[in-house]
């Protein structure tokens, strides 16, 4: 069930699937970047890696998108203990659960099968007490994090200590917006506006996406002592082509980014002095999740990037951007590559000239010739693909899943 671009329901085994297919991306990586192959060791409790530059990490928004991609890279390509906390709908025997709440179950069943060490939290990570179900986790498991991921997309967000409630907004600042989205299930594009936010709502949308929540995470993190020395935390963060500005980067949500950039200087400074830590933002892809489908222009912009990128043999999904966000930033030796601004980079395939030229090109060629149904505009788009990643987010169109077959229960993800 689709509604207003957003999947209502989940496919249980589609979803364990997908999770599979990014362990197996990342797996097959390992030997090319030498890093220490999978596989159960006899005897031993850790199996993979040995030498492993990472002995456990926290991800915060682990369920899906690039929380999901960074978990599953840090256990399957370092061999990292990790503690996963997301905010998903557990499904029941006829009903469906979120897909991040199977990802989440596949996760684990693999993790466990191959001998490393996880714990997934279900709960809000903006809460106190979630944050107290962490430091006690890392505790009972005798461990301290070297690497804190700070993965939330969140429309709402409450102050642990006023009790208000803050809500986000994807709005435009100064003037309203319109622009085109599409429809992924029929191509259909259709106009869509948005009214400039209030100062009200840029503030509120601040409280809930900037770095108030990953700074408390932080500060109780380190005082409960649970932080390693040299403890890297990265939040994630989006820019965009010039065209998605003044929705995106100039926007509320981009106010509340801005606002991650600085507090990542801020939480660098403290860390570096306390013990010896450092926090960066790293702007990545723009890709299909569930968060991004909703944004207007974006959906639209990204199946003509998908096709761009893919024409060049440069097109990257969760999996692979965040896999070489480890591979040749975090852990690829210090200090860690970022830009003038102190960003790092890992969108710069996208963000590239010349792909960018093009794909402002082909969307004014469709813009100019399209009203209504897309004919003709085929080959400007990748719309399968756009389709496809967003079908997959919540485990449906993945190859080898009997769709026809009846699922016995919503509550579980099946044996292997
Ligand atoms: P997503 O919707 O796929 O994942 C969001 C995660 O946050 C899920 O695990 C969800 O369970 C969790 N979450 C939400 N509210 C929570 C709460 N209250 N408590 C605990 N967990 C909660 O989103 P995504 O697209 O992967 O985005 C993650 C980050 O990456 C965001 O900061 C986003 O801005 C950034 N980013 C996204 C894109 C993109 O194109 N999707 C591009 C660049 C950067």
């Amino acid at each position: 069930m689709i509604r207003g671009n957003i999947c209502l329901n989940a496919h249980p085994a589609g979803c364990a699937r997908e999770v599979e297919n990014q362990i197996s991306y990342v797996r097959s990586k390992n030997a090319s970047r030498g890093r220490v192959p999978a596989g159960p060791v006899a005897g031993g409790s850790h199996a993979e890696g040995r030498s492993k530059p990472l002995g456990a990490v926290l991800v915060l928004g682990c369920s899906t998108g690039y929380g999901l991609a960074s978990r599953i890279t840090a256990a399957f390509g370092y061999g990292a203990a990790t503690v996963g906390v997301s905010f998903e709908k557990e499904g029941s025997e006829t009903r469906s659960g979120t897909p991040g709440w199977y990802n989440n179950m596949a996760f684990d069943r693999a993790a466990k099968k191959t001998g490393l060490a996880s714990v997934t939290i279900n709960g809000d990570a903006f809460s106190d007490a979630v944050r107290l179900r962490v430091i006690e986790s890392a505790k009972t498991m005798g461990l301290t994090f070297d690497q804190v991921i700070y993965s939330l997309a969140s429309p709402v967000r409450t102050d642990p200590d006023t009790g208000i409630l803050y809500r986000s907004v994807l709005k435009p600042i100064g003037a309203p917006y319109s622009g085109k989205t599409v429809d992924p299930m029929t191509g259909n594009l259709m106009e869509t506006s948005a009214e400039s936010a209030t100062e009200e709502e840029i503030a509120q949308t601040v409280k809930v996406m900037g770095g108030e929540d990953w700074e408390r995470w932080i500060t109780q993190l380190e005082k409960a002592g649970v932080l390693s020395r040299g403890c890297a935390t990265v939040a994630y963060s989006y820019i965009g082509p010039s065209l998605s500005h003044a929705i995106y980067r100039d926007g509320t949500i981009g106010g509340a980014k801005k606002h991650l950039e600085q507090t990542a200087r801020t939480l660098s400074a403290g860390m570096s002095r306390t013990i010896g830590g450092s926090a960066f933002v790293s702007v990545n892809k723009g890709l299909v999740t569930r968060s991004s489908a909703v944004i207007p222009i974006i959906p639209i912009y990204l199946a003509v990037l998908f096709k761009v990128m893919k024409e060049r043999g440069t097109h990257e999904g969760c999996i692979e951007q965040i896999e070489r966000l480890y591979a040749e930033r975090l852990l690829a030796g210090s200090p860690v590559s970022v830009d003038g601004d102190g960003l790092i980079r890992i969108d710069e395939l996208e963000m590239d000239a010349a792909v960018q030229g093009e794909v402002v090109s082909r969307l004014s060629r469709i813009s100019a010739g399209a009203a209504g149904a897309p004919s003709g505009i085929q080959d400007l788009w990748d719309l399968d693909g756009y389709r496809h990643d967003f079908l997959a987010a919540s485990g449906f169109d993945i190859r080898g899943i009997d769709y026809e077959a009846d699922v016995a229960r919503m509550d579980t993800i099946g044996e292997v």
